[in-house]
């Protein structure tokens, strides 16, 4: 099976009822490139009117929960984004684990969970700076998929997503030898732990993607689609990347 590319937007804590027709602009450039899948996860308060409005762009989570439910203040479950109109979640993200915390057995409950409501999963990993100062880049990065990589993972509900924290909405992202050597790592160990289900798998990179240097990182081996933070905000920004996916 050919990997189609996927390029993924994630609003993060941007975004308003106000600024939610920027994804009418998106929508008409996915319908434009039918060989490239888009999807845009935004805040959970404005996934329900996301999915009204645009109908046909896949509209994803940030996060979820890993319980289904339960006596858990201000936390959201698989089942509720589902219910109102996610069809996908990101899982793990690097701001998550960094600014809540959490570990890659978070980002494994995470998943199942997401999994058992019948939610597709962008799996984020990726290291730290000083991980990569280190030497520690690969080691880290692999940790990460065997700890938080489900059991039955399978390329027709799960992405991973490599992320360098420190390429994260700082403008800087690795050269273009580096990321294909992560992402060929990342293959390589997904393979060892799911087998040939990983040559089916999409592996996105993300981190200070723009429509300037999207068609040079998506060229590269083993790179089947961008997370995109940013420039995912506006149509004006995330249509070019769009475009050098198809
Ligand atoms: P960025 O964010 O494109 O703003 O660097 C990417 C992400 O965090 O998914």
């Amino acid at each position: 099976m050919a990997r189609r590319k996927l390029i993924a937007g994630n609003w993060k804590m941007n975004g308003s009822l106000a600024t939610l027709g920027e994804l009418d602009g998106i929508r008409t450039a996915a319908l434009a490139a039918p060989q490239v899948d888009v999807a845009v996860a935004v805040p959970a308060t404005l996934i329900a009117p996301a999915a009204q409005l645009v109908p046909g762009l896949a509209i994803g989570a940030e996060d979820v929960h890993e319980a289904d439910s339960g006596a858990h203040t201000g936390c959201i479950s698989a089942g509720m984004v589902k219910e109102a109109g996610a069809i996908f979640t990101i899982v793990g993200h690097s701001e998550r684990r960094g600014d809540q915390h959490e570990t890659s057995h978070d980002a494994f409950m995470k998943s199942a969970a997401a999994h058992r409501h019948g939610l597709a999963v962008i799996l984020c990993v990726g290291e730290l700076e000083a991980e990569r100062d280190a030497g520690r880049a690969e080691r880290v990065v692999q940790a990460q998929i065997e700890k938080s990589l489900p059991d039955d993972a399978h390329a027709d509900w799960l992405t991973l997503a490599y992320e360098p924290r420190w390429a994260i909405g700082t403008g800087r992202t690795p050269t273009m030898d580096e990321i294909a050597a992560m992402h060929a790592i990342a293959r390589a160990k997904l393979r060892q732990m799911v087998g040939d289900t990983a040559l089916d798998m999409r592996i996105l990179y993300g981190g200070s993607v723009t429509g300037t240097n999207a068609a040079e990182i998506l060229a590269l081996d083993d790179v089947d689609g961008a997370l995109v933070g940013g420039a995912s905000l506006t149509a004006a920004k995330f249509v070019p990347i769009i475009e050098a996916a198809a």
